[in-house]
């Protein structure tokens, strides 16, 4: 037995690395999830869905190119713990792992097909101090390995964020309003381009729609495309 193995078998025994879903013991080459848990994973298909829910979503509010996201989410289903992880329990290395997956899933459909860069849905920084990490940036560099398109942070938030969990779409809009603003000497040289704008979760859309006006008011000529982990369904 290799030394690498060895140790991971004692990794195992001391602290089992268990799938984020079903909370089953992963074996060797399984990351993250398990294969069963991996295979069923609620896709959306919203980048083989002309008009989706999604483009539905955010049409007649800002112009957008497209939109996808890679699994359904509710906050009772098992799949909901992947982005608590992501999010708040230190795990956003998965998020980047899920990413780089949907990714090459969805090569065929051309999403990513005339995309210039990759950008992040910012974190302010009192945030970024308390959590650490941003989780948006882990899925964008997914999203960057995958493909190769560039991830380039050219959004930051301006504003603290107040939860959103208790509000309704109309006080999450004028909650987000102004939250974001364009990072100028990042976004120097980008006229023109395809930006895709990515975060973990859309419900609402509010804080895509604040991202993606604050990046067309300061770009002339730009064209968003929106990509999240996750798109909530609704009740
Ligand atoms: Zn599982």
């Amino acid at each position: 037995m290799k030394i690498k193995d060895l140790l991971n078998s004692a990794a195992q025994v001391l602290m089992p690395r268990t799938c984020a879903v079903c909370d089953n013991p992963l074996d060797g080459d399984e990351h993250y999830l398990c294969r069963q848990c991996l295979m069923e994973l609620p896709r959306t298909h919203y980048e083989d869905i002309t008009f989706n829910p999604f483009d539905q979503l955010m049409a007649g509010k800002v112009p957008i190119e497209r939109c996808a996201a890679f699994f359904f989410y509710h906050k009772n289903d098992p799949y909901a713990s992947i982005l608590h992880d992501i999010k708040y329990r230190n795990v956003p290395t998965m998020g980047r792992w899920l990413t780089e997956r949907a990714a090459h899933e969805m090569k065929e459909s051309h999403f990513f097909d005339g995309i210039d860069a990759i950008v992040p849905v910012p974190l302010h920084y009192t945030k970024l101090a308390s959590r650490g990490y941003n989780q948006s940036h882990f899925l964008a560099q997914g999203l960057s390995r995958a493909t190769g398109i560039p991830e380039i942070k050219a959004l930051k938030a301006v504003r603290e964020h107040s939860t959103q969990t208790h509000k309704d779409a109309a006080e999450r809009m004028r909650n987000t309003q102004g939250m974001y603003a364009a990072s100028r000497s990042h976004c120097h040289g980008l006229d023109g381009n395809h930006l895709l704008i990515v975060d973990d979760v859309v419900t609402t859309g509010s804080t895509l729609l604040a991202c993606a006006t604050a990046l067309k008011d300061t770009i002339p000529g730009v064209k968003i495309s929106l990509f999240t982990l996750a798109a909530a369904q609704l009740e």
